[in-house]
Formats: C-alpha cells, structure tokens, sequence
C-alpha cells in the first residue's frame, strides 16, 4: 500500500457508505446501557456477526462481567495491528434534551446522531468500513493482520479488562494498537489517537506525519520485552505505573495529512 492508493481507497469507502451507515443504524438501535445492564448480550452477537460477515474469525469471550467480542483476519505481512473499541455506551438520560430518539440513528445536517456514535460505536463500524476499502484495493488482502478486541463495560470503568489481557496475552499480542476513537483537528485534519503519552509508531505512519501529545487513553499491550526496538518505534518506554498493564507499551497521537 502506498499514498498514491488513497484516492481508489476513497472512492471505495464512498461507494460502500450506505451500506456502513446501516450496519451503524443496526448497532444503535440495540441500548447497549452498561450501567443499566441493557442490551448487552444482544450487542455483543450483532458485533461479533458484524465481524465475522466481513470475513474475519470472531468469537464472544465470556468474562465475569460483560463478554468481550475478539476477532482476527490474516494480512499479507507477520505484523498485527489490534483496534480496541467497545460496544456499550452511556445511559442517554437525560432524555428531554434529545432533539431525536437516542437509540434511533437519525441524520441532520449532516451529521448522524445516536447514543454511542461517537463513543464507540461509529469508530468501530468505520474501521470495518476503512479495512473493507483498503482490501477491496489491495486484491481482496489486507496488507497486515489485524485483531480486533471490543469490550462490553469500558463506560464502567473497563472492569474485567485486566483480568481479560492478563488471561488472554497470546491472543491479544500484537506489533500496536490504534486506540477507541480519533477524530478532526481545528483545522479540520483526520486525527487518530494511539495512546496518551506523546509516544508514536513513526515506523508505521511514516516520518513526515506530524505528531504532539495525545488526549487519548490507549495502551499497547505486549508479551516481549525489546519489541518497540525491532519495530522502529521510537520514544517508546515501558509504563512504570503501578496498574494492571505494568508491562505496556504507550503511545501519543498522529494527526494525518488532509
Ligand atoms: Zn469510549
């Protein structure tokens, strides 16, 4: 894959929104309310169907909480990249200051509107959606593995999660991660987020992108030491927090070129 790809990957992306729009519509409808345990077990089978209609192995994780939905699809290179999103959302209370039903996806100016779009749940569809267009471009491959890993409880606190990587550090080990969300600068520039301490995958995203320090919340989990060297991450250091990802790797943000 190279730049000179992006206009056909652009133009595939257009021609398959509709279709992305009501796969989003899908998955609003459902009031996946982590803190009013509504909509849970119904969501995480619409994600995993979600996945796997689009080709890749998914399965639903049971935890002692909400399941966590994980998939994996094969790419053309040994490296992985592993997208984390989360499928529930925040209670939609207070419901009067909604102009439309929360749980209905409804356009406007637009833009879409419904509970969770913006958090997690249209990152998650427009990833499937820019993978969908990337190998659509690329002879039907993707150009790297990928693992996707979709909690059910992130908007309580994630609470099962370190349990879950603890247990699962094989399944979920991968060369980086891109964090739940991403969005535009004030200058209207795609921006994505991968973790919150200024640090950057430059070896993937090229050394031209620009870069500053992250708002986002990601961390990339790995089972090896010495890994970041032999993927030319640079800036990369080991968490010394005394959390539940004591061995992770963290990493800032890039902005992409317009
Ligand atoms: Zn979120």
């Amino acid at each position: 894959m190279n730049r000179d790809a992006l206009p056909e990957i652009d133009a595939a992306i257009l021609a398959d929104l509709e279709r992305n729009m009501a796969d989003l519509a899908r998955l609003v409808a459902i009031p996946s309310v982590a803190a009013q345990n509504r909509g849970i077990e119904e969501c995480a089978l619409l994600v995993r169907d979600l996945l796997t209609e689009r080709g890749y192995r998914s399965q639903i994780m049971p935890t002692a909480g909400n399941p966590v939905v994980y998939a994996e699809g094969d790419g053309d290179s040994e490296r992985t990249l592993l997208f984390y999103n989360h499928y529930d959302v925040q209670p939609a209370e207070p419901l009067n200051l909604w102009e439309s039903e929360p749980f209905t996806m409804s356009r406007r100016d637009g833009k879409v509107f419904g509970r969770g779009i913006s958090d997690d749940k249209g990152h998650f569809i427009s990833r499937l959606h820019a993978l969908d267009a990337v190998r659509k471009v690329h002879g039907g491959r993707l150009p790297c593995r990928v693992k996707f890993v979709i909690e059910g409880e992130e908007e309580v606190g994630s609470v099962q999660m370190p349990a879950f990587i603890e247990a699962n550090k094989q399944l979920l080990a991968a060369d980086a991660c891109v964090w739940e969300f991403g969005g535009e600068d004030e200058n209207g520039r795609p921006e994505q987020y991968l973790g919150p301490s200024g640090h950057l995958l430059r070896g993937a995203l090229g050394p031209h992108r620009r870069h500053r320090r992250a708002l986002g919340h990601g961390r990339l989990h790995l089972s090896e030491r010495g890994l970041a060297a032999d993927l030319g991450i640079e800036h990369a250091e080991r968490s010394g927090r005394a959390d539940s990802h004591p061995r992770s790797l963290r990493f800032g943000q890039a902005s992409l070129p317009a």
